[in-house]
């Protein structure tokens, strides 16, 4: 397998090794409690190097099992975890709580889950993260789910551009102010939902199955080089094996101008997830 990687910016925190981050991944929302460290290991065979994890999803202990497992150096593969809502008051304390789980003395990526505006909690633990980057335990911190206003909170208040913003994004729901804003600002775009969670009819579209047939590929497929082609990062969930292979063989075709714009017209401005504004669970 051949994933490029993306270089992550960290405003101020860039000042050893830029942080590069493979293009694409594998997620485990939702994967069957006992099946994460199965499909993590496979994933790592595979030749995948980047797996998305958070306290939330209950695996980040089975995601550091199939890491030690795997012999491949901790520097060849990149953790992603999240801060949950609940933590954002105790922020270092959830993430020693994250590290002891994975077993790993450093994150390459810590992101605040929701920005949970109501609470106000969220600009203090951005705060805390940026310690943590500082102590040298997360490479590179962002953020989730969080609107051009509760980035610009953060920014103006610290300076600090989280490197990255994990949104819901797929050809449904393409999120274009949003992403104009993380580009202007350096902020890597990461697509959550790729292929919208199964929640809709995205993969029998007709722009998407004619983008299919005429480069042999799957429509999920389709759908992924589209996000990457636009320099997006995808770690799209599986926990079958054929699905990872099928998800990471993206890189060696490429999507047509025309075909790019047909599925940038399937925009609904129709998303799936929490409404980030209102979402506040613990
Ligand atoms: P996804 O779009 O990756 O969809 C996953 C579903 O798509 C799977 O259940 C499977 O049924 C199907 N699928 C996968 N590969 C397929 C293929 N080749 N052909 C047909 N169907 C296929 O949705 P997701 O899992 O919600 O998102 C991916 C990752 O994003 C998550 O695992 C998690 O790491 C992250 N995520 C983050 C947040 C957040 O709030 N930050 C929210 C949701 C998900």
């Amino acid at each position: 397998l051949s994933i490029p990687n993306v270089t992550l910016t960290n405003g101020v925190l860039s000042e050893g090794a830029p942080v590069e981050i493979p293009q694409l991944g594998l997620g485990v929302f939702l994967v069957e409690p006992g099946e994460t460290e199965r499909i993590v290991s496979d994933a790592l065979e595979t030749g995948y190097r980047h797996i998305d994890t958070a306290s939330y999803y209950r695996n980040e202990a089975e995601v550091g099992r199939a890491v030690a497992a795997s012999g491949i150096p901790r520097d060849e593969i990149f953790v992603t975890t999240k801060l949950w809502n609940a933590d954002q008051p105790r922020p270092r304390e959830a993430f020693e709580e994250s590290l002891d789980r994975l077993g790993l003395d450093r994150v390459d990526l810590f992101l605040i889950h929701w920005p949970q505006p109501e609470r106000g909690e969220a600009l203090g633990a951005w705060r805390s993260l940026i310690e943590i980057a500082q102590s040298g335990r997360a490479s590179a911190i962002g953020v989730s789910n969080f609107e051009v206003e509760h980035l610009t909170e953060l920014i103006d208040a610290t300076g600090v551009v989280p490197a990255a913003n994990q949104i819901e994004l797929h050809p449904l729901h393409q999120r274009r102010e949003l992403t104009a804003f993380c580009r202007e600002h350096g902020i890597a775009v990461e697509a959550w939902g790729p292929l919208s969670q199964g929640k809709s009819d995205l993969l029998e579209r007709p722009e998407v199955a004619a983008a299919a047939a005429a480069h042999g590929k799957t429509p999920a497929q389709v759908v992924l080089r589209w996000h990457v082609q636009q320099q997006r990062i995808v770690f799209p969930k599986t926990s079958r094996r054929e699905r990872l292979v099928e998800n990471a063989d993206i890189f060696d075709f490429a999507l047509s101008d025309a075909e790019i714009a047909a599925i940038d017209a399937l925009d609904e401005q129709r998303g799936f997830g929490p409404d980030p504004r209102a979402f506040n669970a613990r």
